[in-house]
């Protein structure tokens, strides 16, 4: 049966790895967003990047043109449908997206500040990386703050440093120096992208300036790179439902709405959904499933667009009753015809006390 079901897998049924950005405050993970979810504009939306609930997704084609500059030879294999990227940078939507003591973040992005090195949050960080065994590259930032660096707006990083004073070279290669050593006292090998020759055993250094655009390109390929590598077969292809609450929002005309990051599954519009609710399960039915509507659109009335069924992996609103209570960071499960509705409630329940944990740390 297993078999089948492989040979069944068609390109369609592809789904696209999840990605956080985590980092100490103020080390540029904003501004890291805001650059690599900025379109061409002459190309409009041709790209297809689509601003989605709490997300954004970049299809393979927006992804090939961001990486265009770093793919001179061509020879880049793209094997994934795109990219989901969370917009919420920083530990709590990290934290949200977990299931049973693992990550739905697939791959992460951790923020060091070239001029800084490595920060108590930058610490932290790394903790929650390694205990979700969580895949993720780092981006050295700031690089652009290196006296004497000369800017070439949205280059590959290595043809940037190439074109800096020896002066500004000798910088830029002592600040990496030193983050090594830093890791390093962490117990973590790490090595400049294009040195390492082992992403299972180092982790890779990827230097961008999130004001000029150097190195996002590079970044952006090798989170293309890394996903390829490092996540299993499995998890490349559409399966069982997995869903997350990442927040619980009232919204004028539709009451009370929670986003969810649907990182794996298909959902649909009136599906019977159970949630971890303060006081109690809450089980209801799907009344709307919303994306916002695309910015050349906002001339039409409603914010929203509705879906009859989404596919993993996206970031939805979901317009249903009773949803007051619900708790961010809630398991979301689907109760199908043969399911028993108590064991899918116990279930989400289950998650209350380490759910009520976080929510105090906070
Ligand atoms: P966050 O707290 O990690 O989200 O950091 P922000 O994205 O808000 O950035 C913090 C400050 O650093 C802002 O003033 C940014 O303009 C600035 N900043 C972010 N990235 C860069 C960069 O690559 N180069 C320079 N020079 N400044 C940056």
């Amino acid at each position: 049966a297993y078999e089948a079901a492989v040979a069944a897998r068609n390109k369609d049924d592809l789904r696209s790895p999840i990605c956080c950005i985590l980092g100490h405050v103020d080390t540029g993970k904003t501004k890291l967003l805001d650059k690599i979810r900025q379109t061409n504009v002459q190309e409009g939306e041709a790209g297809g990047i689509t601003q989605q609930i709490g997300a954004t997704y970049f299809p393979v084609d927006a992804i090939k043109q961001k990486t265009q500059v770093v793919n001179t030879a061509g020879t880049q294999e793209y094997k994934i449908p795109g990219l989901l990227i969370i917009d919420t940078p920083g530990h709590e939507s990290f934290t949200n997206l977990r299931s049973r003591g693992s990550s739905l973040c697939n791959i992460a992005i951790l923020v060091v500040d070239i001029m800084h090195y490595l920060e108590p949050q930058t610490l932290e960080s790394l903790r929650l990386l390694r205990d979700r065994k969580t895949p993720f590259i780092v981006a050295l930032n700031k690089i652009d703050r290196i006296y004497g660096w000369e800017a070439t707006p949205d280059n590959g990083f290595q043809d940037s440093l190439a074109k800096q004073k020896p002066a500004v070279q000798r910088e830029f290669a002592d600040r990496v120096q030193k983050t090594i050593l830093a890791f390093a006292e962490q117990g973590l090998n790490s090595v400049l992208y294009y040195e390492n020759k082992n992403f299972a055993r180092n982790v890779s250094l990827v230097p961008t300036s999130a004001i000029t655009g150097e190195g996002v390109p590079d970044m952006i390929m090798l989170l293309v790179n890394l996903t390829q590598q490092r996540m299993s077969e499995s998890l490349m292809y559409l399966s069982t439902l997995e869903c997350t609450v990442l927040e619980v929002k009232v919204i004028e005309g539709l009451g009370t709405t929670i986003d969810v990051v649907l990182s794996n599954g298909i959902l649909h519009e009136g599906d019977k959904i159970v949630v971890c609710g303060l006081n109690g399960p809450i089980i209801t039915q799907v009344r709307a499933l919303l994306t916002p509507q695309p910015l050349r659109e906002l001339r039409i009335k409603s914010q929203y667009v509705h879906h009859k069924e989404v596919k993993a992996a996206l970031g939805v609103k979901i317009a249903a009753p009773d949803l007051e209570k619900a708790i961010a960071g809630s398991r979301l499960l689907v109760c199908g015809p043969d399911d028993d509705e108590e064991e899918l409630a116990e279930e989400v329940m289950s998650d209350l006390t380490s759910l009520m944990e976080s929510i105090d740390k906070s």
